[in-house]
């Protein structure tokens, strides 16, 4: 058995039923197998064996009054993964599928896609299986205050900056930051994602999307092309997908669908910005389902499917894990899509990755992709740290900056590793030697 195998044996053996952790583990060990034959010494110094081991794993009890006065109890948790190259940083996600094993999948991603960025950002992520759709807005800031009654124990600006992810907007961030703020005593950057008047930053909302069509313009241009005109799926609704589809739409793509977990919506004409418009009100505010954009623009409603079965050039899977499967893969494929760009996390299936890398299409992943996100909240610490705020245009220069280095890092990656445009490969080996490297210096810790 390779050393890689060995590595993921003991995965799936020390932590049973974790399955996307499994998923996520064996992805990135597939890549660095070349790695582990040219680095012995990372191997002597069991980088591996400590690399998928979290540092720090926090379980917590969140019990909080609903508005009928009736006590409720969820599970918090937070992964603190690795810190080797900066304090942990990830985002929040409250879903009633949050468990442990989702958690630890999106941490070790997370160690990857912080160290792409170029930032000094270690990995982590946390949340709650606490479901906000259809709470009021005092049950989600009593359960957010009890959340963080726990949590501010273990995070700090210098330790662990949380940030939202899936059920984690600028709501939430604002009453998780408030109790932080009262428990303490201290007004500082302990959280992404803030609002604009009290230490956000600009263009972070925009950030996960706007830098996923970013990666995808830069993987077209290895090609000499351009996202002008090419018809464009996307699905989720969410914020991810909301700022995906603007910008697609700023640089002259045409977007034709949008989801969410009841099914998608397909509109041959394109989701123009006055459309979009629709969308932000109906899930930012009015928490609509999606079929409301159907039944006001005329567009088709397809419940409880995916979008995938549309013919498109490119693809923005943007709403969450496994939600585009081999079967999936194949239909884009066969229907002429040669782009991929992941806005969610691990949104493809092995095997559907597998189909992508075969064909050889453009295949950016998550790590890469919508690292945009968590650059730009990386972005907002520096500002935080700083106590300054640069401005819309400076942001969007370095976001656009940033996700051409990542590009560019993971491009050379592949060739360095003899299999060109393999973003999959590249990413990951980008991201894990930079962070092996610190571990070595650092010792065993
Ligand atoms: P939001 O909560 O804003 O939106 C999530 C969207 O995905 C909604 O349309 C939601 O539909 C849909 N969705 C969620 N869970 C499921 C499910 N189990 N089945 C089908 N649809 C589902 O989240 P974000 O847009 O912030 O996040 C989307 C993805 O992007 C996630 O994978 C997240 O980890 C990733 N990501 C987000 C970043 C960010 O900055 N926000 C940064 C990097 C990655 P419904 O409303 O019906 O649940």
């Amino acid at each position: 058995m390779s050393y890689t195998n060995e590595i993921l044996k003991l995965v799936k053996d020390k932590n049973p039923g974790e399955s996307e952790f499994h998923q996520a583990v064996d992805e990135i060990l597939t890549s660095l197998t070349p790695v582990m034959e040219r680095h012995p010494e990372y191997q002597k110094a069991k980088i591996l064996e400590r690399f998928v081991e979290p540092e720090r794993v926090i379980i917590f009890r969140v019990p909080w009054l609903d508005d009928k006065g009736m006590p409720q109890i969820n599970r918090g948790f937070r992964v603190e993964f690795n810190s080797a190259i900066g304090p942990y940083k990830g985002g929040l996600r409250f879903h009633p599928t949050v468990n442990l094993g989702i958690l630890k999948f999106l941490g070790i991603e997370q160690v990857l896609k912080n160290s792409l960025t170029t930032l000094a950002m270690g990995g982590g992520k946390g949340g709650a299986d606490f479901d906000p759709k259809g709470k009021s807005d005092n049950e989600i800031m009593h359960f957010c205050q009890s959340f963080m009654t726990e949590l501010y124990r273990h995070i700090g600006p210098n330790t662990d900056i949380p940030a939202g992810d899936i059920g984690v907007g600028s709501k939430e961030i604002g009453y998780l930051f408030g109790q932080y703020k009262r428990i303490k005593n201290e007004f500082t950057g302990i959280l992404t994602g803030k609002g604009l008047g009290w230490g956000g930053s600009l263009i972070r909302k925009e950030a996960t999307g706007y830098g996923s069509v970013y990666f995808a313009q830069e993987m077209l241009a290895t090609r000499n092309e351009t996202l002008k005109d090419k018809v464009c799926v996307v699905s989720g609704s969410g914020n991810v997908a909301q700022y995906t589809v603007e910008k697609l739409n700023e640089l002259g793509a045409k977007v034709v669908t949008l989801s969410d977990s009841s099914g998608f919506i397909y509109d041959a004409d394109g989701i123009s910005n006055e459309k979009l418009a629709f969308i932000f009100e109906l899930k930012n505010v009015r928490k609509g389902r999606i079929k409301e954009y159907a039944d006001k623009f005329g567009a088709v409603f397809y419940p409880s499917r995916k979008p995938w079965s549309i013919k498109c050039d490119a693809a923005f899977p943007s709403a969450t894990q496994n939600e585009l499967n081999e079967n999936d893969a194949q239909l884009l494929l066969d229907n002429g899509c040669y782009l991929v760009s992941e806005g969610a996390n691990m949104p493809t299936s092995k095997k559907g990755v597998d189909k992508f890398l075969d064909a050889k299409i453009l295949f950016g992943p998550g790590k890469a992709a919508n690292a945009g996100g968590v650059a730009t909240s990386g972005l907002e610490m520096g500002q935080n740290s700083m106590r300054l705020s640069w401005s819309s245009e400076e942001i969007d220069t370095r976001l656009k900056k940033i996700m051409k280095d990542i590009h560019d890092t993971a491009y050379q990656a592949s060739i360095e590793y003899g299999d060109k445009g393999n973003y999959v490969l590249g990413s990951n080996i980008a991201g894990f030697v930079k962070v092996a490297d610190a571990m070595l210096d650092q010792g065993l810790v």
